[in-house]
């Protein structure tokens, strides 16, 4: 019998399914938004190109048409949703590049609209840690009595190097102070990770989720890295100048992972999401639910559980 108190369908780990269902107790679902930002790292305040595998819709594949207003593309992606969902609720998900990135006005303008509606029920902005200051995050503070916000902060890896190479144009440090921002505001942080960067090491990989899994983070999203087309991964994959994950050693990593992390942080994400069209390798991600499913099974025949290695040793 599953022990794992977390989860509604049997699984080992924190699921996000049962953390919505627990909170809103109706169903909920993330409508993406692409409300025309860009990153530091792209506009030449901290770089040029952006980090090495973000495609060029900043992260946004699946987001709204960035040429409609945010009103319309909430309405268009939230009426399919409604076909399949007839009761379903909705979290306005600020999901391309980096959605506090600009004057406060501009993010107030973007947000404003979604704090009226009924069946909205949070807000979530994808952003970056060095794109959030006190003046941004007492705002979102506020929105949070009304609407609950979800802070998705992209770190990818806790290693400096890494960071360099990959060209996020932030520290661990950074992302430290940022996240520390939010939390003295209240804001839910859910981290977002890749496995399988150039050149980490499988310990590498867990030694990031060992870390953040002590951290006072709320949720965690897990993603395999892709080489999308039009990307300088691309050209460094082309060159074979580095080692892509396979499918098993990906599924190995992700459950060795969850054992260091504090049951109570919620998985998100256990796998990515690319653009098939887009995507270059690996091919065998676009299998997803085989992969959460192999996950599952070697959870199961090695009786092991979210956070079972894991202890407490950062207060
Ligand atoms: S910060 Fe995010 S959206 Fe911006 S370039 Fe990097 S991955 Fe893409």
């Amino acid at each position: 019998m599953n022990q794992f108190k977390y989860s509604l369908d049997n699984k080992r780990y924190h699921t996000y399914n049962y953390y919505l269902k627990n909170k809103y107790h109706q169903k909920v679902a993330k409508v993406a938004l692409n409300a025309d930002f860009t990153c530091p790292n792209r506009d030449g305040s901290k770089g040029y190109g952006g980090c090495i595998f973000c495609s060029s819709s900043g992260s946004g594949d699946y987001a709204g048409n960035v040429h409609d207003h945010l009103e319309k593309q909430f309405q268009t992606i939230s009426q399919i949703m409604k076909r399949k969902w007839p009761e379903c609720a909705y979290i306005a998900y600020f999901q391309a590049n980096t959605n506090t990135y600009g004057p406060l006005d501009k993010i107030k303008n973007m947000i404003q609209p979604f704090l009226e509606k009924e069946d909205i029920k949070g807000i979530a902005l994808a952003t970056r840690p060095d794109c959030l200051n006190e003046e941004i995050v007492c705002y979102l503070s506020e929105v949070n009595q009304t609407k609950d916000v979800y802070i998705e902060l992209g770190l990818q890896t806790i290693h400096d190097e890494t960071s360099k190479l990959i060209n996020r144009g932030h520290t661990y440090q950074e992302f430290l102070d940022g996240l520390s921002l939010c939390r003295q505001y209240n804001l839910e942080v859910c981290v977002h990770i890749i496995n399988g960067l150039p050149f980490e090491t499988k310990e590498m990989m867990i030694e990031t989720a060992k870390t953040l899994g002590q951290l006072d983070i709320q949720a965690l999203k897990i993603h395999m890295l892709f080489v999308v087309k039009n990307t300088k991964l691309q050209q460094m994959y082309e060159n074979h100048e580095f080692e892509m994950l396979t499918r098993q050693e990906y599924i190995d990593i992700v459950v060795e992972q969850l054992r260091y992390i504090n049951p109570e942080i919620v998985l998100e994400r256990l796998t990515g999401d690319g653009k098939i069209d887009d995507l270059i390798a690996p091919m065998w991600s676009i299998k997803k639910v085989t992969i959460l499913n192999d996950i599952d099974k070697q959870m199961k025949e090695r009786d092991i559980y979210q956070g079972d290695l894991y202890k407490k040793t950062v207060q």
